[in-house]
């Protein structure tokens, strides 16, 4: 059964049973209230009776005064032994009691009895002088109009809760369909992107976005640019690694075919083989340890590192990439202790310096300093390079992800994209945090704080694997 059909049998049976059970509770109510108003006109019509009822000297009873009775009500007065002794109202069948049953009884009492037809409302009473059983008084109505009044009430009900469960279903089915309709369109919209795999397409939804499924289109979306994004970027890893896979191995093998060629070992050839076999290396590596750390795997070691001496060391190997293209300039330079992996540490310092290095043009500079506070070390690389867009900003840490000029350009050492990602692992592997300020046509600074290993403490050794961030 349908979601649709299930909310409507639910609040259609729910209204309608509401309907129904206050109309029946009307009836009773009603048929109650008309019963006890005509139990107290017979009651009080047979009190005034009795008031003007008397004996006559002979025994008999007589009634001394004229009584005037409604229309709709009649009197029967019987002495012992079924004799009418007086009657009032218009009875048709004089010879009969009105209820025969009521003659015998010993208290008041009220009944319904049909006579020749006619549904009537009788109240006996016996008469007593002192204990002496003389004769029983019944008065009488006809209940029609009650009866009638009741007909039509059961009749007007009927017709309303048969209306009312019609407007139920009729408004229930379109404010049903009013609500649903935009889960249909997003079930189709879901199922288009499916068939055609077209990720970028999104889900319209005119409705208020703040309601429930306002809320399911935007988290859907949500997704919807998460995958697109995700696979956008495996897509142009694939490519750039495809890329940078066959550029060394094609160079590999033209040198190899040379030195075939002539016979004899060339050392030019063998030193480019060398660098691309150690190129074709690092990338393995770094493919390696980012799927250990997206594993929760990364292994590290805990040591007391100093970041001034491992940084200076990164500087002294990085003049020779920068050569005379950007200035390689030490601001502030503190001694700071840290506790980890002096390698992975080093990979951080040496992708960061180097992205500057590689993305400032000539003639640019690059700052690098080391301050600290009570607690942390604080790592700057900032350089005077062309910056980096707002909208590659938030990306630029998740793997493979590079940027619109970054993939444009020639095979220039770059990497994949992947040099930002490995450093934001190791630094939060090393309870650190690294971020990003930048200003398209300014430059670009990279923040790492690392907490301090502060005097008298120890770094905890055993600790190898790096956690799940
Ligand atoms: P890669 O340098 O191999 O492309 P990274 O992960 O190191 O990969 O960097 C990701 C992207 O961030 C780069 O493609 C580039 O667009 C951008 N980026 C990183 N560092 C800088 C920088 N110093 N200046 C400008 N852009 C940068």
């Amino acid at each position: 059964m349908s979601l649709k059909t299930r909310l409507l049998f639910f609040y259609t049976s729910l209204t309608t049973g509401i309907v129904i059970f206050f109309g029946i509770a009307a009836y009773v109510m009603t048929s109650i209230n008309l019963s006890q108003q005509m139990d107290q006109m017979l009651a009080e019509t047979a009190k005034n009776v009795i008031d003007v009822t008397r004996f006559t000297n002979q025994g008999t009873l007589e009634v001394i005064v004229n009584l005037s009775v409604g229309d709709n009500v009649s009197v029967q007065v019987w002495g012992r032994n079924l004799r009418l002794l007086a009657y009032t109202g218009n009875i048709s069948n004089l010879e009969r009691p009105m209820d025969p049953l009521g003659l015998q009884t010993a208290a008041p009492i009220f009944r319904d009895v049909i006579i020749t037809n006619a549904h009537m409302r009788v109240y006996s009473v016996p008469l007593l002088v002192g204990d002496r059983f003389i004769g029983t008084m019944q008065v009488g109505s006809n209940m029609a109009v009650i009866d009638n009044t009741l007909d039509e009430l059961f009749q007007g009900l009927t017709v309303a809760a048969l209306v009312g469960f019609l407007a139920f279903l009729v408004s229930g089915y379109l404010s049903t369909s009013a609500i649903l309709s935009p889960l249909e369109s997003v079930r189709q919209a879901a199922l288009e992107i499916t068939q055609t795999s077209d990720l970028s397409r999104r889900i319209p939804y005119e409705g208020n976005q703040q309601d429930e499924v306002g809320q399911l289109v935007q988290a859907f979306n949500l997704n919807l640019s998460r995958l697109e994004r995700l696979i956008e970027t495996q897509k142009r890893f694939l490519a750039d690694v495809g890329h940078e896979l066959r550029t060394p191995l094609t160079v590999i093998k033209g040198n190899v075919a040379l030195m075939r060629r002539f016979g004899e070992l060339d050392d030019e050839s063998l030193t480019s083989i060398v660098q691309e076999v150690d190129r074709l290396t690092r990338l393995v590596e770094d493919l390696l340890l980012l799927a250990q750390a997206e594993a929760g795997k990364m292994p590290m070691a805990r040591q007391p590192v100093d970041m001034d001496a491992l940084i200076l060391e990164v500087l002294q190997e990085s003049r020779v990439l920068a050569r005379e293209k950007v200035k390689l300039i030490v601001g502030d330079f503190d001694q700071a202790r840290v506790c980890g992996d002096r390698d992975r540490l080093k990979q951080v310092v040496i992708n960061l310096v180097s992205n500057g290095v590689k993305y400032t043009p000539k003639g640019g500079e690059v700052h690098v300093s080391l301050e600290k506070n009570d607690e942390q070390a604080l790592l700057t690389v900032r350089d005077t390079g062309p910056g980096i867009p707002p909208e590659d900003l938030p990306h630029i840490f998740e793997r493979f992800y590079r940027g619109e000029k970054s993939r444009k350009r020639s095979r220039d050492g770059s990497g994949v994209g992947l040099g930002l990602s490995i450093a934001y692992w190791i630094i939060r592997n090393h309870d650190g945090e690294i971020k990003v300020q930048s200003e398209v046509g300014k430059g670009t600074t990279f923040l790492v704080n690392l907490p301090l290993l502060l005097p008298g403490k120890e770094c905890i050794s055993d600790v190898s694997l790096g956690r799940q961030v």
